[in-house]
């Protein structure tokens, strides 16, 4: 099944008759993305309607969400906020679920053509899996679906005849790069990796780093949990793993760069040599307006980059010995089974007691590396056994924050 024709045919909408509205659920609509993705949309209401909003927490800006753009059901997962919503929305026809079983029944709703995944974390696995079973197309920012559990994931996607469009800038730029390519063969990917705000940086700096400090990142504004994921590089490394799955490649296959500008969002090269690389500025409204509207390109009004500005475009190798964290997501990578998914479990639970000031920044991979030394591994895991990796490694790693 092409992807277009998952879309339904919409006379009335906006008066446009002739018009494909792709229904979109936007799983995590209050998060960094999310409300990236809602500009997106509203800047194109005569192409997308909304159909679906989820939000964890944050009761008020779902609310307000909901009041303008319609949907047909809002999630909230903290069960408490429920009633809050529900009286909020009374006069609506807008149906409100809550809980994490509100995420799977809500994902596996008829009712709307693509999912983005931008839940944060493992939390976002269970409700993807749900809308791939349910034949959605899938706009995946959550990498850690795949980190979790890629193979499942490709295997079911596959099955299933979904198609899975990625909105990570790097993973977008690599899908961008390899289009009219599908029979040429790829002689590796090079994902670019901005540095974080402590490139250059090293242990005896970076042992004494705080929060704030590492919330500040120098190109991107996105939710806490991937800033801190990209001043310790782990993000690169998650990154790495989510492009094995999406990309069918070796980890020999996959090359990360430091290209500090954010200009180049990543590179493939081919058998004969040649390197496509994808550009523009660091917004993410790129490649979520991309993989809405893919495979047909829609003009936007977001900021150009200029080439009559000097400019440089530097680029060189990440220093993985200060950085351990993306060592350790390359041995996640080249060990496979239910490493990624340990390592994830681990890097979820220090990041969080990092941002709590719990731990400190160098504790986040002892932590990490000593949790995968720790969990049996498991090298063909089924999906139960990926659940239970995610929980043994979870407990695990806690119990180190007291450390
Ligand atoms: P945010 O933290 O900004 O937003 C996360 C969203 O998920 C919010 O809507 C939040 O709800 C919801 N959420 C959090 N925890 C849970 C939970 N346990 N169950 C259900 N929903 C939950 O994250 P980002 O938008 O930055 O990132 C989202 C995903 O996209 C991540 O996987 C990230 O790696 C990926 N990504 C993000 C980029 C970015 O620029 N931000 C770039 C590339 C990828 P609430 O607001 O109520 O807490
Ligand atoms: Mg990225």
């Amino acid at each position: 099944m092409s992807i277009q024709s998952q879309f339904i045919y919409s006379p009335d909408t906006a008066g446009n008759a002739g018009s494909i509205v792709k229904r979109i659920a936007i799983f995590g609509s209050t998060g960094s993305i999310g409300t990236q993705a809602l500009e997106v949309i509203a800047a194109h209401a005569d192409k997308f309607s909304v159909e679906i909003l989820t939000a964890h927490t944050n009761h008020e800006l779902l609310i307000t969400q909901a009041l303008v753009f319609k949907p047909k059901y809002v999630v909230i997962t903290d069960e408490k906020k429920y009633t809050l919503i529900k009286n909020a929305l009374s006069s609506t026809d807008i149906k409100v679920l809550a809980g994490e079983q509100g995420l799977i029944d809500a994902a596996s709703y008829q009712g709307y053509d693509i999912m983005l995944a931008a839940i944060v974390g493992y939390a976002g696995l269970k409700p993807t899996l749900e809308a791939i079973n349910a034949g959605k197309t899938i706009a995946l920012a959550n990498k850690e679906t795949l980190v979790v559990a890629g193979d499942i994931i490709i295997q079911k996607a596959k099955e299933k005849n979904v198609k899975i469009l990625p909105v990570d800038s790097e993973h977008s730029a690599i899908f961008q790069c390899l289009v009219g390519e599908e029979k040429n063969v790829i002689e590796k990917i090079i994902l670019t990796a901005s540095g974080g705000p402590f490139l250059g940086r090293k242990p005896n700096f970076l042992v004494n780093v705080k929060r704030d400090h590492a919330l500040q990142h120098p190109n991107w504004s996105m939710g806490a949990k991937i800033t801190i994921d990209s001043a310790t590089l782990m993000n690169k490394g998650l990154e790495m793993i989510e492009a094995k799955w999406l990309f069918d490649l070796t980890p020999e296959q996959i090359q990360v760069v430091i290209h500090p500008q954010s200009i180049i969002h990543s590179m493939v090269q081919f058998e004969d040599g040649s390197i496509k690389a994808q550009m523009g500025l660091p917004d993410m409204k790129l490649p979520i307006h991309y993989a809405f509207t893919y495979p047909d390109r829609v003009v936007t009004d977001f900021p150009r980059y200029n080439f009559k500005k000097p400019n440089t475009l530097s680029f060189e190798e990440p220093d993985i010995k200060t950085f351990r964290n993306l060592a350790l997501a390359m041995e996640a990578l080249n060990k496979g089974g239910n490493m990624p998914c340990i390592l994830n479990a681990a890097n979820e639970i220090a990041v969080f007691a990092f941002l709590k000031n719990r731990v400190g920044f160098l504790d986040i991979t002892e932590m990490i590396e000593r949790t995968m030394e720790k969990i049996p591994f498991i090298q063909h895991p089924t999906l139960e056994e990926y659940y239970d990796s995610d929980g043994e490694a979870r407990v695990f790693a806690a119990s180190l924050i007291e450390m």
